[in-house]
């Protein structure tokens, strides 16, 4: 395993050709350690005969030390696992928690297909992006394999990932039938079953889940047995208790895993799948308390460590928070969201519309966004690039002051003296330290504005027009 350029750098051609679009051999290594390249990006490495030893030897390094798994084809195509820490501060985990929503072969027809749909058009944007359910788990409650075949093939339609949920071999062989090109998950293999869905693996080329319920040392044998069979993407799940004590052990197992997955027992590094739907098979009679106790174990484990989970409810007050908290989890903690820097328009706005401004960090440009324009406020709004940081610390730190707004002012082409009737600034609360040297860079009325963007709709009825 190597750590830092300099390493990477050692297996690379350092000609510094530039054909990877960055300027030497070392900027790549770089990237390469921190994952935004990757090898095939070198040409000459790739092509060149001669470097052929040292691209398998420099691949090998580089890999995680938890297994990646695709699941699934094309654009919505779900990776888990990759991750080379235990702890997110360390580097940042990588591929966030799938979430794969069920649906069962019994189910009518009409009522699977709008159930589908419902997983398919789950969108909800958050900070600049979608948040999406990555895929389908469908359970073979039939277990008929053309009953499960018939209901693979319509979920197949909407094009997500799916996971095909059987211990039956016959049945997960239906459904991989009339689905040979969609690269499904199977689970699962088992202790009784594990020949069977293990040739079904390697026959149609398909990541599988091994399964043993809170028995660790049966989880490695399999794992270990299909591995030596030649089965690479292999997914580990070591049983969801749903409450009390055994969840408990459900995380402790979860915790064992990846401990010595990490630490190098490749043998166990393997994606970890969760199972927060048993909940519902836990005899909660009442649905909202059984939601409610699965999106409890859905966040327990996104905090640690379910690369991939199966859940039933689609209630909003479930799936928001489980989208939420993968979404943060996974966020790079070395790379501020941000939004492009830049004016912006809420609305249609003209020359006699405020103008505020906020910085480039995506939390507070979309919560600024989000409060004027559900209020009806129609405004231009400038996005100051301070590399991502807030308000409050960039004011602190520098990195907003008044020649960095004069300068966004600028590569916006927006002049305040010209774009506006009223040649007025309205700046965040937080900034007002800024007023007396804005108002001497811009030649231009500086207002301070509220504290809260919350209130800038009561701001705005006291003191707009100026
Ligand atoms: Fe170096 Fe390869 Fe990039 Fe050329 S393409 S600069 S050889 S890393």
């Amino acid at each position: 395993k190597i750590n830092s350029p300099l390493e990477a750098y050692k297996y690379l051609p350092q000609t510094n050709c530039g054909e990877c679009g960055e300027p030497t051999c070392m900027a790549f290594a770089s990237k390469l350690i921190d994952r935004s390249g990757k090898t095939e990006n070198c040409p000459p490495l790739v092509k060149e005969k001669k470097y052929a030893k040292k691209l398998a030897e420099l691949d090998r390094l580089l890999a995680p030390e938890i297994r990646q798994v695709t699941i699934g084809v094309g654009e919505r195509a779900a990776n888990i696992g990759g991750d080379d820490v235990l702890y997110r501060h360390k580097l940042t985990f990588f591929n966030k928690t799938k979430m794969f929503f069920d649906v069962s072969d019994s189910m009518e027809e009409a009522a699977l297909i709008e159930r589908v749909k419902k997983i398919a058009d789950f969108k909800k944007f958050y900070v600049g992006r979608n948040l999406l359910i990555d895929g389908v788990a469908i359970r073979a409650a039939s277990n008929d394999p053309a009953k499960f075949a018939a209901a693979v093939k319509k979920v197949a339609e909407v094009g997500l990932p799916m996971i095909f949920c059987s211990f039956n071999p016959a049945v997960l062989k239906a459904g991989l039938e009339v689905a040979k090109d969609k690269n499904p998950l199977l689970y699962a293999a088992n202790k009784d079953n594990w020949k069977e869905v293990g040739e079904l693996a390697l026959e149609y080329k398909v990541p599988v889940v091994v399964s043993a319920f809170n028995d660790l040392d049966a989880l490695k044998t399999l794992a270990k047995t299909f591995a030596e069979a030649g089965i690479k993407d292999i997914v580990l799940d070591p049983g969801t208790y749903p409450t009390g004590k055994g969840l408990k052990d459900t995380f402790t197992n979860f915790l064992k895993i990846r401990r010595a997955g990490i630490m190098g027992d490749t043998e166990i590094a393997y994606p970890i799948m969760a199972l927060p739907l048993t909940a519902w098979m836990a005899g909660i009679a009442d649905p909202v308390s059984a939601s409610y106790w699965e999106t409890v174990m859905a966040s327990v484990f996104t905090i640690r460590y379910g690369d991939i989970m199966i859940l039933h409810s689609m209630e909003p007050y479930a799936v928001l928070p489980e989208v939420h908290l993968a979404e943060t989890i996974y966020t790079d903690p070395r790379t501020p969201v941000s939004v492009d820097g830049g004016m912006y328009k809420v609305g249609a706005p003209d020359k006699d519309s405020p103008v505020f401004f906020t910085t480039n960090f995506a939390l507070t440009y979309y919560t600024v966004e989000s409060d004027i324009s559900a209020n009806g406020i129609v405004c231009w709004l400038l996005a100051v690039d301070t590399d991502g940081i807030g308000v409050e610390a960039a004011a602190a730190g520098g990195q907003l002051n008044s020649a960095k707004v004069k300068d966004a002012f600028e590569k916006a082409g927006f002049d305040l003296k010209t774009d506006t009737n009223h040649n007025t600034l309205i700046i965040p609360g937080l900034s007002a330290r800024l007023q007396g040297d804005l108002e001497d860079t811009l030649g231009a009325k500086v207002m301070v504005g509220p504290m809260d963007s919350g209130r800038i709709p009561g701001w705005i009825e006291k003191n707009w027009p100026p």
